[in-house]
């Protein structure tokens, strides 16, 4: 008898209806929360936004809400400078830093040390060793360091035109200023395994920091003392 109730209950017209309406109205209810901003425009501007590293949405609304704030002209050079810079910037033919021109401003500096190749995970490392100006010498950025877990593998980066670099100028020493981690020292023991045949020094920076800190959080001190103590690299 219940069971008979319970059937006809569910499969009664009026029964499914309810189902599909309140199916329909938690939908509708949803959309509702979906359509959080007034404007696509603006909501296409946040999406742009908050896929910039470290960016949330909230982030990224406070803004763009800060940019529709501004004057149009002030908006146009923020676009146009982020244009300009994927457009025509450069990585230097030589050491793979960004750069306006085809051989950067530090690989053109006749008064660097043109033996000393200082090998850095990216741009940022650069910048950091700069700022301690106790290095003189030049650069070679990899663009990454050897990485299983993202894919990243030794011909991904600019490993062998480093390899090229040694071959064919006269370089008194390699410097290894990758970070201390399983990554880092993987890359370096990679290059070292690479630079073995050509007689050249290969030294490593003596770093007072814990394993795990990138270069750019070292302070500037800690980095220029460690690039003036570096100690031979052993594989
Ligand atoms: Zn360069």
């Amino acid at each position: 008898m219940y069971r008979f109730l319970f059937f006809n209950t569910i499969l009664s017209p009026s029964f499914l209806f309810i189902c599909y309406f309140n199916y329909h109205a938690v939908s509708l209810h949803k959309k509702n929360i979906v359509a959080e901003y007034p404007s696509v425009l603006l909501e296409n501007a946040v999406n742009e936004f908050a896929k910039l590293p470290g960016i949330g949405r909230k982030t990224a609304l406070r803004l763009v809400l800060h940019l529709l704030k501004q004057d149009e002209v002030d908006v146009e050079h923020f676009a146009e400078a982020l244009l300009r810079l994927k457009k025509e910037v450069h990585y230097c033919k030589v050491c793979h830093n960004i750069s306006d021109t085809e051989i950067c401003e530090i690989c053109s500096m006749p008064q660097r040390d043109a033996s000393l190749i200082c090998v850095v995970e990216n741009i940022k490392d650069v910048m950091a060793i700069e700022n301690t100006r106790q290095y003189k010498g030049l650069y070679h950025v990899l663009g990454g360091i050897v990485s299983p877990m993202e894919g990243v593998g030794p011909s991904d980066l600019e490993i062998e035109s480093l390899v090229q670099r040694v071959a064919n100028n006269d370089i008194a020493e390699i410097i290894m200023a990758l970070p201390t981690t399983m990554e880092g020292d993987t890359t370096a023991y990679y290059i070292y395994k690479k630079l073995k045949p050509y007689q050249v020094r290969i030294t490593a920076i003596a770093r007072g920091v814990a394993v795990g800190n990138d270069l750019e959080y070292t302070d500037e001190i800690t980095l220029g003392k460690s690039i003036l103590n570096r100690v031979v690299f052993e594989g």
